[in-house]
């Protein structure tokens, strides 16, 4: 297949409303302006109200997850995240190099250091197999205690990211992690309706993250939540997103440096109406991946991310792959895409390539060079659906 032919293939998956098709943007057919218009006419529309709890609680309902908590961002939960799981300064964390920069962001706001390490191709997530022979080479157990032969450094965590919203491999990394002394932590800000086996993601990590930006499978405008079943931690995730305050009636009184983390009324009332929808988001997006799926099964060179035996995708965003042979399309297929109005993009530039990561320790990372150099990521909104 040339360029043009895998662009007519995008154009002939997807239904195209619009002279720009965008790469991925929400739809608001629920109680969205009843459920704002609510706020605005209560005046609850800040820190407090009762949209937070009701959408804390529709998470925990709908992830199975004992506890959520609904923060500014999904940056802010992955940095509380690490935080409540004991990552301190000069710290390593192991993450994918392909991942959004906010991963490595949140662990340089706790003072530790990204150590980034390489995915599988079948699952674009963390290679446990491959991290497993790297660990036992590079690195030395004290005490149950895992350190960084080189840097000395102890590696305290492992963020897993659930990868355009495709569950990675659980059971092998979390058996690693035990094995090292390690903490897992789930970055499932794209996985949202995401399940592995059988069970929905987010539930597997110590404490984990979602987002609600704009571009995730459900809004809130800005958002993002904390998921964990345990008590205490979310206890903990409570008090340090609302700047530590102690409750009472009229006092103010703060009993550690905190955050100012909590998401505001407005947004939950916006996220808890988009998630009333999931379950016709998730339908839609599965029928879009199946047709991209469909349309391209016998082109040659070319390979679609398709969910593993062991998941059940949200396909969040739907990726193309070019194989060796075809990688030399890449650029004219995204120049031609753009002339036709459709917003395909190739994937994040590789965390250790920018500016403040390339001295960042990592592992070999041949499978996220290649995703780089020959990914695609196709239009994958649920209003593109073809039904
Ligand atoms: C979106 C995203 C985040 C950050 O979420 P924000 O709400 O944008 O702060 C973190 N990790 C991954 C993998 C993401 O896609």
């Amino acid at each position: 297949m040339d360029s043009l032919d895998i662009v007519k293939t995008i154009l002939a998956s997807i239904n195209k409303q619009k002279p720009v098709v965008a790469l991925h943007e929400p739809i608001f057919n629920g109680h969205e302006w009843d459920y704002v218009k609510d706020c605005l006419d209560t005046g609850w529309v800040s820190s407090v109200g009762q949209y937070v709890n009701r959408f804390e609680q529709a998470l925990q309902d709908y992830t199975g997850v004992n506890h959520a908590v609904a923060v500014v961002n999904g940056t802010a939960a992955l940095h509380v995240c690490l935080e409540l799981s004991g990552v301190q300064q000069n710290d390593e964390v192991l993450l994918p190099a392909l991942t959004f920069v906010a991963t490595a962001n949140a662990v340089s706001y706790c003072g530790a250091t990204p150590h980034f390490v390489d995915v599988a191709p079948l699952t674009l997530g963390v290679d446990a197999e491959r991290l497993e022979a790297y660990l036992d080479e590079h690195t030395l157990l004290k005490n149950g205690k895992c350190f960084n032969k080189q840097t000395q450094r102890r590696i305290r965590a492992l963020i897993a990211v659930h990868t355009f919203g495709h569950p990675v491999d659980l059971s092998p990394l979390l058996a690693l992690c035990k094995d090292y002394g390690i903490t897992l932590i789930e970055d499932a800000a794209e996985s949202l309706g995401s399940l592995y086996k059988g069970q929905h993601t987010g539930n597997f990590g110590v404490i984990n993250a979602l987002s609600f930006n704009g571009n995730k499978i459900i809004t809130s405008g800005g958002g993002g939540a904390i998921l964990t079943n345990d008590h205490a931690l979310a206890k903990n995730a409570r008090h340090i997103t609302s700047t530590a305050k102690l409750p009472h009636a009229w006092e103010f009184v703060h009993d550690q440096v905190a955050y100012n983390y909590r998401m505001p009324n407005l947004n939950a009332a916006l996220g808890l109406s988009q998630l009333e929808q999931i379950d016709v988001f998730l339908e839609r997006k599965r029928a879009l991946a199946n047709t991209y799926l469909t349309n391209f099964k016998d082109a040659q060179g070319i390979h679609l991310f398709k969910e593993p035996d062991y998941a059940r995708s949200n396909y969040w965003l739907n990726v193309l792959t070019l194989d060796n042979a075809s990688i030399k399309h890449r650029d004219a297929v995204l120049e031609t895409c753009h002339d036709h109005g459709i917003q395909a993009r190739p994937v994040w530039r590789l965390l250790h390539k920018l500016p403040m990561y390339r001295q960042a320790p990592r592992m070999p990372l041949p499978v996220s060079e290649h995703i780089e150099a020959s990914a695609i990521c196709l239009p994958s909104s649920v209003n593109l659906w073809p039904g």
